[in-house]
Order: C-alpha cells, then sequence, then structure tokens
C-alpha cells in the first residue's frame, strides 16, 4: 500500500510526471494508464504517457490515444521528458524489465517511481507501492487510489471513467475470472455512473474485427489446435508462416488462448507463438493450477495464477516439447 502521507502531499502542487506501462500495453496497461492520465491532467498536473510500443487496433478509441509518445519512433522527446520529470508512474508492471526498451531509461531517470500494479512478485525499484495483487486489475487500483487514497471520486470525468472500465473488463474477461469480485461490480457500477457508456465500449473491443481477422481465428481452430486429454490440456502453437499468411499485427492473437480453454474439461490452455525475435507464450488455467509458476519455471516470464505470459530464444518446437514434457509435474492440479 501507499507508504507514507507525504506521498499525498507530493500531488498537492503541480508536478512534470509521466506515465509508464508494459511492453505491447494491453486494455488494462493503457486503460489504467490513460485514466490516471486525465485525472492527472485534470489536477494541473504535466503529464505524458510515453510507452515502448504500439498496441492492437482494438484500443485505439481510448479517450487520449492521440496524446500517447512512442518511445521508438519520438526518443529524443521522450528523453527529454524523462530527465525533467519528477515523478515517474509504473503501471500494470511490478518488474522493470516489462518495460522492454524503456527499462534502462527508467532506471536511470532520477524521478521518483511510483508502482501502482497488481502483479505478484514486485521488484523493489519504486519509492512508492500502490500494490495489491488480489485486484482484478490496475485501473481498479487507479480507481481507488483516486477515489479512497484520494478521496477523489467527484473528479472523476466520462473520459477517466471509459478508460478505467475499459481496463477492468479487458484485464477480467468482461467480468468472469475469479478475481471480479462484489467491490468491483461496485467499482463497475461507479464507473458507469461517472459516463462510462459500457455497451460502446464493450462494442469497440470486442466488434472491432477485420474479416481478416476473423479468418485467421478461423485457420488457427483447423490447423493449430492441439488437445492434450491426459492432462486436461489444449494448446495453439502459431508459426512464423502462419502468422505471415494472415499478415497478423500487434492484438490480433489477444483472446485465442480462451478458445483452447473454452473446450469443456480442459483445465490448462497455451499459446506459442513464433514471433520471430523471440516465442511469445500465454497460459491460462482454472482451478489452482498454477500458470505463472510454469512461466517463471520454464519460460522466463511470471503474470496471475491463472493467466500468465513468459518468452523463449529457443526454436518452437522446442518450446512446446518443454511444455508438454512438464505436464506430468502438474499431473494433481490437472487431472
Ligand atoms: P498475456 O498472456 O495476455 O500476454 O499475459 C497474461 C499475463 O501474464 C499478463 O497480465 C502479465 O502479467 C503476464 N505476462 C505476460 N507475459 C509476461 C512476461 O514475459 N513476463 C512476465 N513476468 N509476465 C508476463
Ligand atoms: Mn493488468
Amino acid at each position: 500500500m501507499l507508504q507514507g502521507e507525504e506521498y499525498l502531499e507530493a500531488l498537492s502542487r503541480p508536478k512534470k510526471i509521466i506515465i509508464t506501462t508494459h511492453h505491447k500495453p494491453d486494455g488494462d496497461a493503457l486503460g489504467s494508464s490513460l485514466g490516471l492520465y486525465h485525472w492527472l491532467k485534470g489536477k494541473g498536473h504535466d503529464v505524458h504517457v510515453v510507452l515502448s510500443s504500439d498496441f492492437p487496433t482494438f484500443l485505439d478509441w481510448m479517450p487520449g490515444f492521440d496524446d500517447l509518445i512512442y518511445y521508438p519512433t519520438q526518443t529524443e522527446l521522450s528523453h527529454n521528458l524523462f530527465a525533467e520529470a519528477d515523478i515517474i508512474f509504473c503501471l500494470d508492471y511490478s518488474a522493470l524489465s516489462r518495460t522492454n526498451i524503456l527499462e534502462p531509461v527508467i532506471r536511470e531517470a532520477k524521478g521518483q517511481k511510483w508502482m501502482i500494479d497488481h502483479h505478484l512478485d514486485p521488484e523493489d525499484f519504486a519509492a512508492v507501492e500502490y500494490w495489491d495483487s488480489s485486484a482484478a486489475a490496475t485501473a481498479q487500483l487507479v480507481y481507488t487510489f483516486i477515489a479512497d487514497v484520494y478521496q477523489d471520486k467527484d473528479s472523476i470525468t466520462p473520459e477517466i471513467a471509459s478508460c478505467l472500465y475499459a481496463g477492468i473488463m479487458t484485464d477480467t474477461g468482461s467480468f468472469r475470472f475469479r478475481s471480479t469480485t462484489s467491490a468491483v461490480h461496485h467499482i463497475i457500477a461507479n464507473l458507469i455512473d461517472a459516463g462510462a457508456r459500457n455497451w460502446e465500449i464493450h462494442e469497440n473491443i470486442y466488434n472491432s474485427a477485420t474479416e481478416n481477422r476473423l479468418k485467421f481465428l478461423g485457420y488457427c481452430l483447423l490447423n493449430c489446435l492441439e488437445v492434450i486429454p491426459e492432462y486436461n490440456t489444449a494448446l495453439f502453437s502459431l508459426t512464423k508462416e502462419d502468422l505471415a499468411k494472415f499478415n497478423v499485427t500487434t492484438g490480433d492473437t489477444e483472446g485465442l488462448v480462451n478458445y483452447a480453454l473454452s473446450i469443456k474439461g480442459i483445465r490448462l490452455a497455451g499459446l506459442f507463438v513464433d514471433r520471430t525475435e523471440l516465442i511469445k507464450l500465454s497460459l491460462r488455467s482454472i482451478g489452482e493450477i498454477p500458470c505463472n509458476e510454469i512461466c517463471r519455471k520454464y519460460f522466463n516470464g511470471g503474470g496471475h495464477l491463472n493467466a500468465a505470459g513468459g518468452n523463449s530464444t529457443e526454436d518452437l518446437d522446442t518450446v512446446v516439447s518443454r511444455f508438454k514434457s512438464i505436464l506430468p509435474e502438474y499431473k494433481n492440479y490437472l487431472t
């Protein structure tokens, strides 16, 4: 939790602030960042959100997305902002390596680091930690940061509410994961009251596929899905050629892993994608199967109990074989 009253005081005068989040931001990373951005701007601070990469196109409706700064193409501007920043918010990540090329920039910046996050095993780099691994989303923590810590619920505009709603919606799989407590629903109700147009947000995020993306989904279901019934596990493995055939871009594989988990009886699902520079994997599970432990131990990653990810520089077949070879270790959970 937030340590020390003086931090409340710190935001009472205008500051130069940068908000950062993890590489390839998802709905929660971007929603929490832009939600906080609008609130801080409304309080008179000089605020910028600096990203290490692009993000899925289904998020490009979010209020404030035109103001985002991209480190790879706006490097000099970013360096100048980091050099001057009093405070650097670190949202939706608790290990600096998750910011990819921004890691050394954030590490070396003089500004005070404030982490707001819900991932396990936080690295000790922040001066302020507003951290709760039981939170459903970082956007939920940004909400309580504003509403409870700063007692400033009335300042939540429709823009802030929309961004935070989108973050919580995407990180809870539309309010169906175990993290979706009644407290989450109360917050969601408050966000709708504050002006989040929930039906529009669902429409923007879930009904924005291209024809190509839908055909890619059909292709994956037909050609790339493997079920391992003895371990109640299913996985997709996508080669470089599969991706090239459909000109797959950031976000096109988002949600695919859930189709593997939706098979009756399946308790662990994996998605292995050959992104050329490395193999990226995503795991999802139900019950006590520890995706984060598997990713941490074997795939250089981490995350949450039921949703985690990692990567490897080995080839696709090797990574998939390793995954299959560790299933017996988790037999008690899986069967
Ligand atoms: P996804 O599978 O959607 O990429 O990620 C699911 C969750 O796993 C994310 O919320 C994030 O916490 C975690 N995650 C994904 N990739 C990595 C990774 O490479 N390293 C770590 N530490 N966590 C990851
Ligand atoms: Mn998150």
